[in-house]
């Protein structure tokens, strides 16, 4: 099957042997009866199994191109899940550039259990190499990277992480696995939070992982139903529903998010924008080479730009609403200095370029003259 028919059928036969019900019933209970000890259908206690579940998991499992899916309370839980894969005085090498609550969880969580993370600009992938010891067992990558858009080469860290047996684990929840494959580009371990474009109508908190390997999916699995942050029925049905048009709201997410980015750019008021399908995006020609297309998120700073006149523009907007998280149907904007990027240190936010007046868009599915108006009157 191709991608789109894959958003559609992929992992879906036999959904509901009971009634043949077209989409996967919502299970809602936290129990399945045995006809005698251990002899059931396939599902005991729904922390360790649930077909609501399991339909979706199959379903990410089958846009990934990969053989285990599992699915997530939410896009923390599965990053959670693979750091514990980890042991004390394992060290990882993480982009510096990443979402502000992974960035929490490593350094507020897991440093404090003894693992060592290095946070590294990641765009020239062999700035990397110089990180690595004895002890190093993991890359964390993240591309495009939030909210900077900078493109990393998933080929070209896989090499490294192959060179020197490092599992390799991409953040793909910016790109969607519509826009790029990071386990056919060589990744080991490929994370969403699917509360973004896979659930794509913001009314779902949730992560996922896939993987190919049997003995990672398995100790996956076992953390999973240990540590017991599993997707719920009812989440799951909606992520799966989401996923159902992926294809559909990425290519107009793509196109919207190219008009913003345009129109933007030749605004006297912006200073800089930040979208890898401009020409002068430092990374376009990766992103060119790595992305089917460049997506629906763009940020941008504003000229001159404080706290105040970012707050004074999101405070103009319309359609825009001014929320965190991204990737709905519905334009959002935010504030990553004040918002999703306030638990970095702002001098480390200046560092890789979160400016006081920088905004992030998530560019919706609306109509874009509606968009690009918008923009238009909340900057004059
Ligand atoms: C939102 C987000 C997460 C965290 O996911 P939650 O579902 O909010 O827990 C992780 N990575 C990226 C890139 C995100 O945008």
């Amino acid at each position: 099957m191709k991608f789109n028919t894959k958003a559609i059928h992929g992992g879906q036969e036999n959904v509901d042997p009971g009634y043949g019900s077209v989409m996967a019933p919502i299970y809602q209970t936290s129990t399945f009866s045995q006809t005698s000890p251990g002899s059931h259908k396939g599902f005991e206690y729904a922390r360790s199994g649930n077909p609501t579940r399991d339909a979706l998991e199959k379903a990410i499992a089958s846009i990934e191109n990969g053989k285990h899916g599992l699915a997530f309370g939410s896009g923390l839980a599965a990053i959670d899940a693979i750091l514990k894969t980890l042991k004390p005085g394992d060290e990882v090498i993480s982009t510096n550039d990443l979402y502000g609550g992974t960035y929490r969880l490593f350094n507020g969580i897991y440093k404090n259990f003894g693992i060592k993370f290095h946070f590294v600009g990641m765009q020239g992938a062999t700035a990397i190499e110089s990180f690595i010891t004895t002890n190093t067992k993991m890359i964390w990558a993240e591309t495009p990277t939030n909210p900077m858009m900078n493109i990393l080469d998933i080929k070209a860290i896989a090499q490294i992480s192959k060179k020197h047996k490092l599992l390799l684990a991409v953040d793909n929840t910016f790109a969607t696995a519509y826009l790029q494959q990071p386990l056919d580009l060589g990744a080991d371990i490929v994370m969403h939070s699917t509360t973004k474009y896979l659930g794509g109508h913001s009314d779902v908190i949730s992560g996922s992982i896939v993987v190919n390997d049997d003995k990672l999916a398995e100790q996956l699995y076992f953390i999973q139903n240990a540590s017991g942050a599993i997707a719920g029925p009812m989440d799951s049905f909606l992520v799966l529903r989401g996923i159902k048009t992926l294809h559909l709201r990425m290519q107009r997410h793509c196109e919207n998010g190219k008009a913003v980015a345009e129109f933007l750019q030749r605004h006297p008021k912006v200073e800089k924008v930040y979208w890898p399908g401009l020409q002068d995006h430092p990374n376009h020609e990766i992103a060119k080479k790595q992305m089917k297309d460049f997506g629906g998120m763009v940020s941008f700073s504003l000229k001159g730009g404080s706290t105040k006149d970012a707050v004074r523009f999101l405070e103009h907007l319309n359609v825009f609403t001014l929320a965190e998280s991204l990737g709905g149907v519905e334009s959002l904007a935010g504030h990553p200095a004040t918002m999703t990027h306030a638990s970095i240190p702002k001098e480390e936010r200046k560092k890789i370029g979160v400016v006081d007046s920088l905004i992030r868009l998530s560019v919706g599915v609306e109509d874009k003259e509606d968009l690009l108006s918008d923009l238009k009157q909340a900057l004059s």
